[in-house]
């Protein structure tokens, strides 16, 4: 327990260096600072503070580091993993008020921005350019360019655009030493010394706080084109992703339901599957030719037809192609009504195992006498498999069933986390897939950035036993 005139100190030097009206030490105004969408529970810090800019983050640090306190950075806070709890207390940083679109230069195909800047907000001022960025976590309405930078954040699109960390180019960060770094380039192509920037992206708000982020954007494709395929089972669309990628086609989404969702969705989805769906695909695919757009959507139907049960439902104009969608973002919803609680992990297997691996969710979930619902972007791998359960104190065997869930996948050679991170929530899985000597490794550039160990403290790394 930390003496309350330590905070207090803190608090009046955070306020002369900063702005009184910045700092906060109420409770009431803490308490939103102590969740994410993790349901990992409540871990508010002791002290808030709002930044502006990057010299705010430095005095923010000077401060912390005087009195060792933690420091804990967040941005929309709808992470996964827990990675923005206070879980050892101290100064809870929101840079989410840092939310300026510096730059759209057209000419560069670039853009800088600042860490607070909603993702929809930003894809919304970059399309109206002709640019395009392509990064597309569901949470986009919400989630903060900061936040998807530490995540490495991604969605449906990754399987032809990749993620996150793909499209950054450069950085400003603020390390907890007080230095103000900027990492990276402002160019397309760049190789000079290790990739900094490569490695901050991803880091989880464990090696530094970003205040400026630089990014590479991409011509806006002008037309897609999108389809929905229902199958009898999960091989059958498993079947079905392979024949369309040995193909040479690439659609820009390819996302897989399982049963358990496709019932799900049929008490209240805008489209109806018929009752003896064992699985769907929602296809994509873009371009800026609207007859080869339509070209390359006929031909995944001919690729799927001999799999699927029925006709494939091209969408033929935006409604429509609204309801597909729906479809598939509305099943977190959907489960709901089906359980009210759910635990959604978002494991990657190598896609020849997805069929492999969406039955052993749903063994281990028999295991532990839970049911356990199956969607993702089958194009890469990355599947969410959500325990559902009834009451939260069903909750140690959830953890238990989600334990065996990420061995599982590390076990087919996959990985524990796709696109959440690690934060609180599966750090003690991460030897489990890295090993310890990787462990120790990141464990060693943690202390390289952070040597007094203030940022972020017990994220990503297993605790010391
Ligand atoms: C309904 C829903 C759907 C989602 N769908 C997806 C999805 O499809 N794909 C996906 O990848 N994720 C998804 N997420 C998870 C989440 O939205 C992403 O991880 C997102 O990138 C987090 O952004 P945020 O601004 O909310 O970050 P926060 O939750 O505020 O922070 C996340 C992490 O980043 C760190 N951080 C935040 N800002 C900074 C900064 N400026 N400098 C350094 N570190 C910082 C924090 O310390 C924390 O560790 C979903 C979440 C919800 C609730």
């Amino acid at each position: 327990m930390r003496h309350p005139g330590v905070l207090a100190a803190a608090a009046d030097e955070l306020r002369a260096a900063i702005a009184p009206e910045r700092v906060s030490l109420d409770p009431d105004r803490l308490l939103p600072y102590g969740h994410d969408e993790s349901e990992l529970g409540d871990y508010p810090p002791e002290l808030l503070v709002h930044a502006l800019s990057a010299e705010d983050v430095r005095r923010v640090f000077a401060v912390a580091r005087k009195h060792r306190l933690p420091v804990v950075p967040s941005s929309a806070r709808s992470g996964k993993t827990g990675g923005i709890l206070a879980v050892q207390g101290g100064i809870g940083l929101s840079l989410e008020r840092m939310d300026r679109i510096l730059e759209i230069s057209v000419a560069d195909s670039t853009a800088r921005v600042q860490p607070g800047v909603v993702l929809a907000r930003f894809q919304a001022e970059v399309e109206k350019v002709g640019l395009f960025y392509p990064p597309d976590p569901n949470s986009l309405d919400t989630c903060m360019l900061g936040g998807n930078i530490a995540e490495n954040s991604g969605g449906p699109r990754c399987v032809k655009y990749g993620v996150t960390r793909d499209y950054v180019l450069g950085l400003e960060v603020v390390l907890p030493t007080g230095e103000i770094l900027r990492t990276g380039r402002r160019t397309i192509k760049g190789v000079a010394g290790y990739d900094v920037t490569g490695l901050l992206v991803g880091s989880e708000g464990t090696l530094a706080v970003v205040t400026e982020i630089t990014v590479k954007l991409l011509p806006r494709p002008r037309h897609v084109s999108t389809a929905l395929v229902v199958f009898r089972d999960l091989e059958d669309a498993a079947r079905a992703v392979a024949r369309v990628l040995a193909a040479g086609v690439l659609p820009r989404c390819l996302e897989l339901i399982d049963d358990v969702c496709v019932q799900a969705c049929a008490r209240a989805a805008p489209f109806h599957f018929p009752a003896d769906a064992g699985a769907a695909l929602l296809v994509e695919t873009d371009g800026n030719d609207e007859e080869q757009v339509f070209a390359e959507i006929v031909r995944v139907a001919e690729l799927v037809q001999g799999d699927a049960t029925g006709e494939v439902i091209v969408a033929q104009n935006e409604a429509q192609r609204r309801d597909i969608w729906e479809t598939r973002k509305f099943l977190s919803v959907n489960l709901k009504a089906l359980h009210p609680y759910k635990l959604s992990e978002d494991i990657v297997v190598p896609r020849s195992r997805i069929p492999e691996m969406v039955r052993r969710a749903r063994e281990i979930g028999k295991a532990h006498r839970l049911l356990v619902a199956t969607y993702g972007h089958a194009g890469d791998g990355n599947l969410h498999c959500n325990v559902l359960y009834d009451r939260p104190d069903e909750k140690p065997r959830v953890d238990a069933a989600v334990g065996d869930i990420l061995r599982a996948a590390v076990d087919m050679g996959g990985t524990i986390t796709g696109e959440h991170g690690v934060g609180l929530a599966k750090r003690d899985f991460l030897e489990y897939e890295q090993g310890k000597e990787l462990v120790a490794l990141q464990r060693r550039l943690k202390a390289a950035f952070d040597p007094e160990g203030i940022l972020n403290p017990g994220k990503i790394f297993p605790e010391r036993s």
